[in-house]
């Protein structure tokens, strides 16, 4: 079977080996789509501290069955499944409390170990979720969502919130989705206007804010003066982290969803005198998988995948994948 391998930043190779053979336990799945993010360009692009190379990469997966043992949640081959790409250990203090998503032994598979670009893949049973009813579009867009529902479920959204999303790459537009569902008002922020019109126009946000036009006061404005219950932020950037608390309302929380590299620095006072809440949002949990499963008929997933391409010409084109002004927010990868 042919699989595409990431032997050393800057460089993919198409191979072929043997298909893998399924232990106990575990089940034998054939990929048919995978989705590219933001983990994948950075392993590309070598900025990826804790990557190891050669790596399978591939976390974003719509796949089905070949084989698989007889299992509780009823998955038989020729099922349609949605792969949790998160293989906890289920005995460290973060299983024991329920939280796998920050289990301290996490394997991601695409990570920490081969993930789906490849024809066919063995994975634990019990990191599949039945999706019969999605379409692969669908399938290889739930991981992503799924961030943004952890998001949403850390910072407890409820209905009639104003909420600001710092980054509208797409973990930032699916947390603007989920809280729209979730019944709050949501601000985009973002400094490319494009990704603010596709904010407006596809996602369907409130209101869309650009960064470079004095934030605060924009947001004073659309608040009456009370800012945001809640702030996320999906750049990962450090001047957009530092200035998330600005945003936010007295009494609200912050939730840091992307992930920069070194130290942030915040005024005391300042988040003191808002007994400001922050919290950090890591990957998923099953849980967050089937919500985003269940609301998924209300996402534009059409308009959300802007590039598409055979596996055979993945990669021609990931090169252009790492510069915005292709447009990109979503690209996935055929492999039939
Ligand atoms: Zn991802
Ligand atoms: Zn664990």
């Amino acid at each position: 079977m042919k699989y595409i391998v990431c032997e050393k930043p800057g460089e993919f190779i198409l191979k072929e080996k043997e298909a893998p053979v399924r232990k106990a336990g575990e089940a034998l799945l054939k990929i048919n789509k995978v989705g590219i993010c933001g983990t994948d360009l950075h392993a590309y692009s070598g900025n990826q501290a804790f990557f190891t190379y050669p790596r399978i990469l591939g976390h974003e997966l719509a796949s089905e069955v070949l084989e698989i043992d007889e299992n509780a949640k009823g998955i038989k081959a020729g099922d349609k499944v949605v792969v949790m790409p998160y293989v906890s250990c289920g005995e460290c203090i973060a299983c024991r409390n329920g939280k796998t998503n920050c289990c301290t032994n996490i394997r991601v598979l695409g990570v920490h170990a081969d993930g789906g670009m490849q024809e066919q893949i063995t994975v634990p049973a019990n990191i599949l979720l039945p999706a019969n009813n999605l379409s692969n579009d669908q399938m290889a867009i739930v991981e992503p969502l799924a961030i943004g529902a952890h998001a949403i479920r850390r910072a407890d959204i409820k209905a009639g919130e104003t909420v600001v999303v710092v980054g509208c790459g797409p973990i930032g537009i699916g947390i603007m989705k989920l809280a729209q569902i979730a019944g709050a008002k949501v601000i985009a922020l973002d400094m490319n206007e494009d990704r603010l019109k596709y904010a407006k126009e596809n996602i369907g946000v409130d209101y869309v804010v650009n960064v470079s036009n004095d934030p605060v006061k924009q947001i004073e404005e659309i608040t009456n003066g009370d800012l945001a219950t809640a702030v996320f932020d999906a750049s990962g950037n450090k001047f957009a982290l530092e200035a998330c608390p600005d945003y936010m309302a007295h009494g609200g929380r912050f939730v840091l969803v992307g992930l920069s590299k070194g130290e942030l620095t915040y005024t005391h006072p300042k988040v003191h005198a808002k007994e400001m809440t922050l919290m950090c949002s890591r990957n998923a949990t099953t849980e967050d998988f089937k919500h985003v499963i269940s609301v998924l008929d209300q996402f534009p997933t059409e308009s959300f995948i802007t590039h598409s391409v055979p596996f055979t010409e993945m990669i021609a084109n990931f090169d252009s994948w790492l510069k915005p002004e292709t447009g990109v927010i979503k690209a996935t990868v055929n492999f039939n």
